[in-house]
């Protein structure tokens, strides 16, 4: 295989050895994660609790997260479709993505400190990002213990 080609059947995940512990004792971080956890839905994420302090059942999708947002403009049936066959569990896609209006939000954390922007199924069944002028300044560094990322970049 060449090594620039990216096979369509390669997975969205990465399996992760390590788990790290959330070492911040900043009640403000705490209570703002379980404000915004609140919004989430509770058929689509019941593991929700499991998403800060580790990574959630030994997995990174930090792949899928990187697919989805170069994924945006495009039909969300598609997108879906794709995904689905190349992960493991489809319950990440909607830590991202929204379905109904009340649960979009601006920006996403998923685990501890890696910030992406929310995404949405707009009306004409195409992905879009919630707030397309949303920027790695836009993410709140909550405690020092971590390395706090928009889209894998440091803030
Ligand atoms: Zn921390």
């Amino acid at each position: 295989m060449r090594a620039h080609h990216i096979s369509s059947t390669q997975k969205l995940y990465r399996s992760v050895n390590t788990t790290t512990r959330h070492r911040s004792n900043n009640p403000g971080a705490q209570y703002r994660w379980k404000r915004n956890a609140k919004k989430l839905s509770h058929e689509l994420l019941p593991q929700r609790e499991s998403m800060h302090g580790k990574q959630s059942r030994g997995r990174d999708y930090t792949p899928l997260f990187h697919f989805l947002l170069k994924q945006t403009g495009l039909p969300w049936d598609k997108v879906f479709s794709e995904a689905s066959a190349r992960l493991d569990t489809t319950d990440p896609v909607f830590w991202l993505v929204a379905l109904h209006e009340h649960q979009r939000r601006d920006l996403v954390c998923i685990g501890e400190s890696s910030f992406y922007p929310g995404l949405f199924v707009d009306e004409n069944g195409l992905l879009q990002q919630v707030d397309p002028a949303i920027t790695g300044k836009d993410v709140e560094v909550t405690c020092r213990c971590c390395t706090h990322t928009f889209i894998g970049v440091p803030v």
